[in-house]
């Protein structure tokens, strides 16, 4: 069986729904260039990350990729803008049309408050200036407890205008249960705004249950344990519950032994709607153009196969109908053959946010 070839995966019209902004490892490379990168502060933590798994493994890369803290001083809305623009320019790059960033971050929020991260944010998309369209998915950090969950859905619900799409529950999956934050989701929900949650990465399939059932998200952060569960992968097909896999960041973290051991392919096949994501391009080093590429490689993808992964997640963007219906269109215009031969790889255009 033959795979997609790289010139289809150049021209593929994109959309990607897991991609943390990385505000601080975005930080520390933005002031790496201009000379100041702070020096490594704690060396002797980041120890080989092969000893570590799972969670406690996310923890020591993301250490390890910003250790050397960022200054208080470098969460200025200028380079939160520097950031988000150069996110942007990454995603133009690979021939995104449509992104939903999440962002996080005690410090950000605190600094910075979540309107002046949005607001920054939006200053940096109008600077840059590439036409891909964004979403902002407000992250919830399990172990900062529900209060600050309520809080920063009550600030998700009013940035709203400033593109704010829906919210997003993350952090350690196994000792805090998705039944503490049901009441900050509910509203969330009730809002209007969209929910996914990080969940069966690092636990098993009963977490994707609660997700689904208890906190009525429509779509699972990485979600590959729901492999494990005949049943569960009949709900989700039956509900289009849409799973946004990295199987770079899974491979990275441990949580499968290769990428040709991924469950995407069994995913698929048991109808499950299915989206392909890079979730931490700079931690992890990889980019969504580069993840098609290589899991298309690995697992034996053709072209129909990527047309289906970027027009699921055309569906289940968090936009109104309409929106989502272009953007599908759009991706699966590059499957229908172009005048001259080989795949188009121009599609009606969905305009840049105002
Ligand atoms: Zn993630």
């Amino acid at each position: 069986m033959s795979h997609a070839s790289s010139a289809f995966i150049a021209a593929l019209p994109k959309v990607e729904l897991h991609l943390h902004l990385e505000t601080s490892l975005r930080l520390r490379r933005l002031l790496g260039r201009g000379g100041a990168a702070p020096p490594l502060e704690r060396p002797h933590l980041i120890a080989d990350p092969a000893l570590f798994v799972g969670y406690d493994r996310l923890r020591r890369l993301r250490y390890a990729s910003r250790a050397g803290l960022i200054p208080d001083a470098a969460y200025t809305p200028a380079n939160i803008a520097a950031i988000t623009a150069e996110l942007l320019e990454e995603a133009a790059a690979q021939g995104v049309r449509y992104v939903e960033i999440r962002v996080g971050g005690r410090r950000a929020f605190s600094l910075l408050g979540v309107r002046g991260m949005l607001e920054a944010m939006a200053e940096g998309a109008r600077a840059a200036a590439v036409g891909v369209r964004y979403g902002v998915i407000i992250t919830l950090v399990r172990e900062r407890g529900p209060e600050e969950a309520e809080r920063l859905v009550e600030e998700a619900v009013r940035g709203r205008d400033a593109f704010v799409v829906g919210v997003d529950l993350a952090g350690d999956e196994e000792n805090y249960q998705p039944a503490m934050f049901a009441s900050a989701i509910g509203r969330a929900r009730d809002a209007g705004l969209g929910v996914t949650v990080h969940a069966g990465e690092f636990t098993g399939p009963a977490g994707i249950w609660t997700a689904v059932y208890q906190l009525g998200a429509t779509r699972i952060g990485h979600g590959i344990r729901a492999v494990d569960d005949p049943i569960l992968l009949d709900r989700l097909r039956d509900r289009r519950v849409t799973l946004e896999l990295c199987p770079t960041s899974n491979v990275r973290l441990g949580l499968v032994g290769g990428l040709a051991g991924h469950p995407l392919r069994r995913l698929m096949a048991a109808g499950v709607p299915v989206t392909l994501n890079s979730d931490d391009p700079v931690l992890l080093g990889v980019t969504l153009a580069r993840e098609l590429a290589t899991t298309a490689r690995v697992l034996e993808l053709d072209e129909p196969v990527l047309v289906e992964l970027m027009a699921a997640a055309a569906r289940a963007a968090f936009q109104p109908a309409d929106v989502r219906d272009a953007l599908e269109a759009e991706v699966r215009a590059a499957s229908l053959p172009a005048p001259g031969g080989g795949a188009a790889t121009r599609g009606p255009r969905i305009s840049r946010p105002p």
